[in-house]
């Protein structure tokens, strides 16, 4: 029971230091357990949603990060200018490892992206983030253009899009349909990495599925691939 006590005032204390480091000033040297990763995530936004954001120091912020980066959490999102990580996160520079691009499809290159990151800056969380009225949705519910290279990102998100238009009745719950399963559908494709689906079943990272809603600013999680027995032990780390 003195342990269980030890580890839940620990757990206390961290989240004590975080929660002031959001509201002062950004400390690097501040590194949060997994375990409080996603609730910084979530602490942050909730700033973003009522426009009650945490100032930075962005010179003691570019001295300290000349030295190395050690970001937590890889965002992966979509390159919509409305979806900006940073600021949805209330994030100050180092902390976030961003992938965007249309429709924020897990490529080869993303996925080598996010396997860098992984592997060698010891990121511990992914997220995946659509958002809604995400155009490159849109435009996969639509169908294939005459440009290969858009084409390249509607056939990721064909899957969805097809599973989406099966089970909806109206054009607007397609859409939020296939924003949501396309998200899903994003982190199984992740899974082909030996890199991310070792650190997952070690218990190194979790990966978190999320919409971001532009007109609210508010983000729901949606989806874990946490292994549940793994989250038990992410307090020493
Ligand atoms: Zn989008």
């Amino acid at each position: 029971m003195k342990k269980i006590n030890k580890v839940l005032n620990y757990k206390l204390l961290v989240f004590i230091i975080f929660t002031l480091s959001l509201s002062t000033s950004y400390s690097q040297s501040i590194r949060v357990p997994k375990a409080n990763l996603l609730n910084k995530l979530k602490v942050g936004n909730h700033n973003f949603v009522k426009n009650d954001l945490a100032k930075f120091d962005f010179l003691e912020q570019r001295e300290v990060l000349s030295k190395g980066q050690h970001p937590e959490t890889i965002i992966v999102t979509c390159s919509d200018s409305r979806v900006a990580p940073e600021y949805i996160y209330n994030t100050g520079l180092g902390e976030l490892f961003v992938i965007r691009v249309a429709g924020n499809v897990v490529d080869d290159v993303a996925l080598g992206s996010i396997e860098y990151a992984v592997e060698h800056l010891k990121a511990k969380q992914i997220v995946v983030m659509g958002h809604s009225a995400c155009g490159a949705v849109t435009a996969s519910l639509k169908g294939e253009t005459e440009s290969p290279y858009i084409n390249s990102i509607i056939k990721i998100i064909k899957p969805a899009a097809t599973e989406a238009k099966e089970k909806c009745h109206s054009d607007s719950e397609a859409l939020m349909y296939a924003i949501k399963q396309n998200v899903i559908n994003q982190i199984k494709i992740m899974h082909k990495s030996k890199i991310i689906s070792e650190a997952l079943e070690s218990g190194e990272i979790s990966i978190w599925g999320a919409i971001y809603n532009i007109a609210s600013g508010q983000v729901e999680f949606i989806e874990s691939n946490e292994q549940p027995d793994k989250q038990k032990g992410d307090s020493h780390d």
